[in-house]
């Protein structure tokens, strides 16, 4: 039998977690993993890829699974020395182990070599079993636009900030009013993006967060038409349960593009294929229940545990998707 070919959209730690599910339950599979590349950012002369790094490491063995992000095992050297310069920005954690990754990049980024090559060079020492693709060579970042105090807001007085300012300085705690994916509407897919989503079996959405993540991706022309287009079930993975996303902040997001925070909500919020979304299928988790026209949807334990529980979520999804397992 031909090898499954198993294309996923995911951002950082949702992401990662879930792929580890999936290469779990179908080590043999030609898995691809579209990256987002919306969260990254230039810092200090480095550039930092956070949610190619989460999958990257996660899927290699070297994240610290405490955090959910960076290496295990990691130092603050640089960081304190930067800090005692004042250096800005001051609020990022950038460890010394992590620094190693982000000065190859740069350094192979500087020499010319597009985003999804050097992924593949940091992929051969990590050998993540899954294949990293960002969604984009080109740079395209996320910003969020926002006041510094509700009365700033009130008076019109507004900016825009790198998500990641937005999300780890501030805890996305500011008055805030939209999103702006920078670059984007110029920006193409990376090399094979689109392809691996037209040959996949399947095509998952992980659990990812659906704005700054899974939106992110959306946001690149060209990778909503292959999600349209392609021959194979597109499945999504609610990361709301019971009206809350299980990490992170994802609720701050979804309320700025004025979508609630239910497993409902999202699902329409991508929509059906059948209409002008992207679901064919769309898993919640099993305390919930959700209505999204033209979509088929499930319930199912949508906690990942571990791996082989996540695997059970892959199985849900790739079975939701008529992949013979
Ligand atoms: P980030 O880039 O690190 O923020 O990670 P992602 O965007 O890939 O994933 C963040 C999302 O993962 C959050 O919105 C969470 O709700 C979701 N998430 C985290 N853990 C779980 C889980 O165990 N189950 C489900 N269904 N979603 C989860
Ligand atoms: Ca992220």
């Amino acid at each position: 039998m031909r090898r499954p070919s198993i294309a996923v959209l995911v951002g950082g730690v949702g992401g990662a977690r879930f792929l580890q599910g999936v290469r779990e339950l179908l080590p043999e599979a030609e898995i691809s993993a579209v990256v987002n590349v919306g969260d990254d950012v230039w810092m200090h002369g480095l550039r930092i890829c956070p949610d190619l790094d989460t999958c990257m490491y996660t899927l290699g063995g070297g994240i610290d699974t405490e955090r959910g992000w960076g290496r295990v095992g990691e130092t603050w050297h640089a960081k304190e020395e930067l800090a005692k310069y004042h250096a800005q920005p001051d609020w990022f954690g950038l460890g010394d182990r992590d620094i190693a990754t982000h000065l190859i990049r740069t350094e192979m980024l500087r020499a010319g070599y597009p985003l999804s090559a050097v992924t593949e060079a940091l992929c051969n020492r990590w050998q993540p079993g899954v294949r990293l693709i960002p969604a984009s060579d080109d740079r395209c970042e996320t910003h969020v636009v926002v006041s510094d105090s509700p009365e700033a807001a009130e008076a019109g007085e507004r900016r825009a900030i790198h998500f990641q300012e937005w999300w780890v300085r501030h805890r996305a705690g500011l008055p805030t009013h939209s999103f702006a994916f920078i670059g984007s509407e110029n920006a193409k897919p990376a090399p094979d993006v689109t392809d691996v989503i037209a040959r996949a079996d399947a095509v998952l959405l992980a659990p990812s967060n659906p704005v700054v993540s899974i939106g992110a991706i959306l946001a690149v022309p060209g990778i909503r038409g292959a999600l349209r287009t392609t021959d194979a079930k597109v499945i999504g993975l609610s990361p709301v349960i019971d009206g809350k996303p299980l990490r992170g902040m994802a609720d701050e997001c979804l309320s700025v593009i004025g979508v609630e925070t239910t497993a409902e909500a999202v699902g329409r919020h991508y929509g059906a294929r059948s209409a002008t979304g992207i679901l064919d299928g769309w898993l919640v988790h099993t305390t919930d229940t959700a209505d999204v026209p033209g979509v088929e949807v499930r319930s199912v334990p949508l906690l990942m545990t571990d791996p082989q529980t996540t695997a059970e979520m892959a199985r849900a999804a790739l079975e939701l998707a008529g992949v013979a397992l």
